[in-house]
C-alpha cells in the first residue's frame, strides 16, 4: 500500500532549525527576548502593519483583542456559523454572546447581507474569518461597521499571505489574529500573533497580556488582574525563519491548489475554493464541495479516502449544530436562519494540503477522488 497522504503539515528548513538552536543555546541573559522581538518586527513588516504581538495561540489573540476593546457581558459579536470553534469561544471568555451569521455561497465567509441580518442594539463587533485562506468583501463589512459603530476583529488564522488589492489579510480589520499551529501555513508548533495599526489598542494589549503590568515595569506592581499570553522564544525563532520564507511558503500553497485545479478541471460536480478578481487566496486548505446529486456525504467520502491512504477533514460543521452550542438561544436562531452553512457543510471536504506534498501525491488524490465519484 502506498504511503498515507497527510492532510496538513509544515515546511521546516535548516533556517528554522538554526534559529531555534540559537534561541535555545544563546537566547538568555543579554539576548533574552531577542527572537520574539525580531519575529514581531519581521511579521509586522511583512503584513505592512504598525504593531505585532507574539502569543501562545491565535485563540489568545482573539481573547486579548476583545478584552482590549472592552467587549463584555451584554455585548454581541457576530461570527460566521461555519468556522473553527476558536473564532467564537473567546467571545464567551469575555462574557459576551456570539451571534452566528451565515456564510456566502461563493466565498464561504461572512457577507454584508448575512451580517445585517444579525445586527441588534447590542452588537459591538464583527469577527470575519478568512476561511481556508479566502476572504470576505471587507469593503462591504467596513461600511456596516462604520455605520453602526462596530469594531472589526479579523480571524486571519488561515490566511497568512492572502490579499485584497495588495492589502494583506490581517491588515483589513481594526485588529487581527494569526495562528502558527502545526497545521497552519507558518508554524511554530503552537503560537499566534495579534496585529493592529491602533497605538492605544496595542498598549492595552501589551498591558493585558502581561498580568496587568506596564511595559518596562521593573517593580512588579500590577495595576489590574489580567492574563499571561506570551510566545516562547524557541517558538519565535522558528517563526522568524518561517516569515523570512513567506514568499516560498505561500507560493507552495498556491501551487498545491493549482495541481488540484488542473487535476479536477472539467470534472463536473466538484466546487473548489474561489479567488475573486483582485483577491489573492493562499488556500490554507483546499476544500471541495461535492454536488449532492453524486450522493457522497462528507463522512462517507472521508472514510472511502482513508481506505485509500488519503487523509481528509470535514468542511467545518456549523457551530450552531455542535453539542457545545446546541440548545442555546443564539444556536436555535442560527440553525433556522443559516441556510447556506447548513446546505454546504454536509458535502464539503478538505483535501490534503500539507506543505510537504508533491505533484504525484496530489495526482493520486485527484484520480482517487474521480474514481470514487464515478468521474474517471
Ligand atoms: C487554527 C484556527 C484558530 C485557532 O488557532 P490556535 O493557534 O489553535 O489558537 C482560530 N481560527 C481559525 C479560523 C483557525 O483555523
Amino acid at each position: 500500500m502506498n504511503e498515507r497522504i497527510p492532510i496538513a503539515g509544515p515546511s521546516i528548513s535548516q533556517r528554522e532549525i538554526d534559529y531555534a538552536t540559537d534561541a535555545a543555546t544563546n537566547g538568555w541573559y543579554a539576548r533574552a527576548g531577542e527572537y520574539p522581538r525580531r519575529f514581531e518586527e519581521s511579521f509586522a513588516d511583512y503584513l505592512g502593519v504598525k504593531h505585532a504581538v507574539s502569543l501562545p495561540s491565535c485563540t489568545s489573540g482573539l481573547h486579548l483583542a476583545m478584552a482590549a476593546l472592552g467587549i463584555g457581558p451584554g455585548d454581541e459579536v457576530i461570527v460566521p456559523d461555519l468556522t473553527w470553534i476558536a473564532s467564537a469561544a473567546p467571545v464567551q471568555y469575555v462574557g459576551a454572546t456570539p451571534v452566528f451569521a451565515d456564510i456566502d455561497e461563493q466565498t464561504w465567509c461572512l457577507s454584508a447581507e448575512s451580517v445585517s441580518a444579525c445586527l441588534t442594539e447590542n452588537t459591538r463587533a464583527i469577527l470575519p474569518v478568512d476561511l481556508y485562506g479566502g476572504m470576505p468583501d471587507y469593503t462591504a463589512l467596513r461600511a456596516i461597521a462604520s455605520e453602526n459603530d462596530l469594531n472589526i476583529i479579523e480571524d486571519a488564522a488561515e490566511a497568512i499571505g492572502s490579499e485584497i488589492s495588495d492589502c494583506k489579510a490581517g491588515a483589513l480589520g481594526d485588529v487581527a489574529a494569526f495562528s502558527f499551529h502545526g497545521s497552519k501555513t507558518f508554524t511554530t508548533g503552537e503560537g499566534g500573533m495579534l496585529v493592529t495599526d491602533d497605538d492605544a489598542l496595542y498598549s492595552r494589549v501589551l498591558h493585558l497580556r502581561d498580568h496587568g503590568r506596564e511595559p518596562g515595569d521593573v517593580h512588579f506592581r500590577n495595576t489590574e488582574v489580567a492574563f499571561k499570553y506570551k510566545m516562547p522564544p524557541v517558538a519565535a525563532a522558528m517563526g522568524l525563519g518561517q516569515v523570512e520564507r513567506a514568499e516560498e511558503l505561500v507560493a507552495r500553497k498556491r501551487k498545491i491548489f493549482e495541481w488540484y485545479r488542473d487535476g479536477l478541471a472539467g470534472v463536473e460536480g466538484i466546487t473548489l475554493n474561489v479567488e475573486p478578481a483582485g483577491y489573492k487566496n493562499t488556500y490554507w486548505m483546499v476544500n471541495a464541495v461535492i454536488d449532492p446529486k453524486l450522493n457522497w456525504p462528507k463522512e462517507k467520502l472521508m472514510a472511502a479516502l482513508s481506505q485509500e491512504g488519503i487523509e481528509s477533514r470535514p468542511m467545518f460543521y456549523p457551530l450552531s449544530s455542535l453539542p457545545a452550542y446546541v440548545g442555546r438561544a443564539e444556536a436555535v436562531l442560527a440553525a433556522k436562519r443559516n441556510e447556506v452553512s447548513y446546505r454546504l457543510s454536509p458535502w464539503g471536504i478538505n483535501l490534503p494540503s500539507a506543505l510537504c506534498l508533491e505533484h504525484v501525491q496530489i495526482e493520486r488524490v485527484t484520480e482517487t477522488l474521480c474514481r470514487l465519484l464515478g468521474k474517471s
